[in-house]
């Protein structure tokens, strides 16, 4: 087929929710994804950061073919050996709590919020969450999600939550009551605009989560599993959630969520409170499975963060040459550029030259590359958008 016969194809019967850029994607490998047309491009947003260690990671690809001969799915009123194999894997990398799967963040982010009213008394209804912040789709984690663009032709929302600023002790203060059940908030913004909290922040919400008997959930469903050069973004912080969720490159490409939760808060989620039927399927756990191997076995870790840094010297670098460029905001390989115009049309000139990038919030372009990335495909990423930005200024 070619690229426009596709694109006709999505014309007649995809639903047009997305605004979609005119590539029809048919292979990725690595740090590269290749057009029908093709194209190779440097993929610096691989899947939205799903493809989290490349695209077709061959230990990926080898996990899901064997498992795929033997099982694919089996519900969840029976035990599969690659759901309980992840749970272990998960919990020994976080804080040794227990797992439920889904298939998506915003599941993982339903499952966190019911969890934490059933675990705590009654009265206790409210969440609290940070402007800024993206939750996901669903009602509940679209009401979660503190931007009022999200919201739009949706009302009413779900009642119990209530927005505070991002990083502002004093209004997090403020908004605790004895209603309030849990905070959900993500350690680092991602769709907000790669914005990274003070440490103080993040620990003193702890402490009045603690002394109001309410549950602290950190929504990683962008930042765990590696991409910010530890396993979870809230080991930067020294501050421990009760409940994390986790999605996007959990599973190396395939669809997983998951919803870690501390021992007895977990206890709290007992048969007929929530369930799934496509959640911890055989499949996708072992693919998740493999993705925790090899980013042990190729320390992809710390790859992750000695690249990012190496990328925020490489784009800082770039301020000098062009006045558009504000500074960059990362930890590892999240990557906010915050520029001082708009950066749509950069990213969309980036495409045409080889390079995929992401633009948030209108003037945050973001770069979230995979944990396998070089130094030299950084250097061709920040090369690639040197040229944009000198073109853009002419
Ligand atoms: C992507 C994302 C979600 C939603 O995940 P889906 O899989 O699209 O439902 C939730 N929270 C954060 C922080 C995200 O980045």
């Amino acid at each position: 087929m070619t690229t426009q016969e596709t694109i006709e194809l999505f014309e007649k019967y995809v639903i047009g929710n997305y605004p979609r850029l005119p590539r029809v994607i048919v292979k990725g490998e690595g740090s590269y994804m290749f057009d029908a047309d093709g194209n190779k491009v440097l993929d610096m947003f691989p899947g939205w950061a799903v493809s989290g260690i490349g695209h077709c990671h061959p230990k990926v690809v080898e996990a899901i073919r064997n498992q795929a001969g033997r099982l694919l799915h089996i519900d969840n009123t029976l035990y599969s050996e690659p759901q309980g194999k992840l749970a272990k894997l998960l919990s020994e990398r976080a804080f040794g709590g227990k797992s439920f799967f889904c298939n998506s963040g915003a599941e993982a982010n339903e499952a966190a919020l019911k969890l934490a009213r059933l675990h705590t008394p009654q009265q206790k209804y409210k969440f609290i969450t940070a402007e800024g912040s993206f939750h996901g789709r669903t009602f509940a984690t679209m009401t979660a999600t503190a931007q009022p663009k999200h919201h739009e032709g949706l009302l009413p929302l779900l009642p119990g939550f209530v927005y505070v600023p991002f990083n502002d002790v004093v209004a997090m203060e403020a908004a605790f009551t004895d209603e309030v059940a849990a905070v959900m908030i993500e350690p680092i913004q991602g769709e907000g605009g790669i914005n990274i909290p003070d440490k103080e922040y993040l620990q003193k919400i702890r402490r009045l989560c603690d002394e109001n008997k309410a549950l602290l959930i950190f929504d990683e469903v962008t930042t765990g599993v590696g991409r910010t050069g530890k396993w979870f973004a809230y080991q930067h912080f020294d501050v421990v959630p009760d409940i994390m969720t986790m999605a996007k490159a959990l599973g190396g490409g395939m669809a997983i969520g998951a919803m870690m939760a501390k021992d007895e808060v977990a206890a709290s989620l007992v048969p007929g409170k929530h369930a799934t039927t496509f959640g911890g399927n055989a499949l996708a756990c072992a693919a998740a499975v493999a993705v925790i191997e090899a980013i042990e076995e190729e320390k992809l870790l710390q790859n992750a963060a000695e690249v990012g840094r190496y990328a925020k010297e490489k784009l800082e670098l770039l301020k000098q040459k062009h006045s558009i460029i504000d500074h960059v905001r990362s930890v590892g390989l999240m990557i906010g550029v915050q520029l001082t115009g708009p950066g749509s049309e950069i990213v969309d000139k980036c495409l045409d030259n080889g390079l995929r990038i992401n633009c948030t919030q209108g003037t945050v372009l973001r770069f979230m590359p995979p944990m396998i990335v070089t130094k030299e495909q950084i250097e061709e990423a920040v090369d690639i958008l040197d040229n944009v930005l000198t073109e853009q200024a002419k």
